[in-house]
Order: structure tokens, then sequence, then C-alpha cells
């Protein structure tokens, strides 16, 4: 069995599988219908996914703010 097979069938569209109550995944480990540690697995991919999507979204944030602070180094620049 994958984790898929429950994350799926999981009742939350938007759910970490990590406390939410009446999760189909936690529901799963909690019946042993699903290995501990293939969850744990799941979890630890996820949390790298997880880094990875935040740091890429962070360089954005960064490129955008170095972006306005630029436009306002013009701007003030035009002012004199
Ligand atoms: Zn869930």
């Amino acid at each position: 069995m994958h984790i898929s097979d429950y994350s799926e069938s999981c009742r939350f569209k938007d759910c970490k599988h990590i406390d939410e109550p009446g999760c189909a995944v936690l529901e799963a480990i909690n019946n042993n219908t699903l290995d501990r540690k293939v969850y744990e697995s799941y979890l630890k991919l996820r949390k790298e996914a997880w880094h990875f999507s935040t740091s890429e979204h962070e360089k954005r944030k960064r490129g955008k703010s170095f972006s306005k602070i630029l436009e306002e180094v013009k701007k003030r620049k035009s002012n004199f």
C-alpha cells in the first residue's frame, strides 16, 4: 500500500496528514493498515519539498523587493 492511496481518500483537500482529526492517513496508521515508516518517509520527503518551495518563494520575494528598492532610488534621483 502506498500513502497516496490514503492521502487521496482523505476528506480534507489541503490536509497535511499530521494532526487533522478524521484524517484518512492518520486513521490508516492507527489501524496498522499503513506502515509508519512509509508515513515517516512521506513526511520527510514533503518537508524537503516544502523547504525547496519556501526558499524559491523567498528568492522571488527578495528579488521583488530589490527591484522595488531600485525603483525608489530612481525616483529619488529624478526628484533632484
Ligand atoms: Zn489527511
